[in-house]
């Protein structure tokens, strides 16, 4: 019985979903990983090749996030935007002194 389960996480209709067909124990294992996937933002500009992500990795690290890398994957990308890192991580990257690397 799980009536008495409070819909926690967005969207509740996908969660009332599950909880229709789960035994109590499991839909229990299972709703913090819908929380936590419904708590993932991502944006993506296309004309701009910009990705924002609420978890704000890549502006700490230059590097793109797993959430970021995620979407890239479900959006069948062949290619890396330029835009995901920063130039000086380029192998065509210069230090001040015009040393490649
Ligand atoms: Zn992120």
């Amino acid at each position: 019985m799980v009536d008495d389960l409070v819909l926690q996480s967005l969207p509740h209709a996908l969660e009332r979903s599950v909880v229709n067909i789960l035994k109590r124990e499991i839909f229990l294992l299972f709703r913090p990983m819908l929380t936590k996937a419904c708590g993932l933002k991502v944006s993506h500009y296309p004309s701009s090749s910009i990705f924002k992500c609420f978890c704000m990795r890549m502006e700490l690290l230059d590097i793109p996030c797993d959430n970021v890398v995620i979407v890239l994957v479900h959006l069948y990308f062949t290619e890396i935007s330029n835009s995901l890192f920063l130039a000086r991580w380029s192998k065509n990257a210069r230090s001040r002194d015009g040393a490649s690397y």
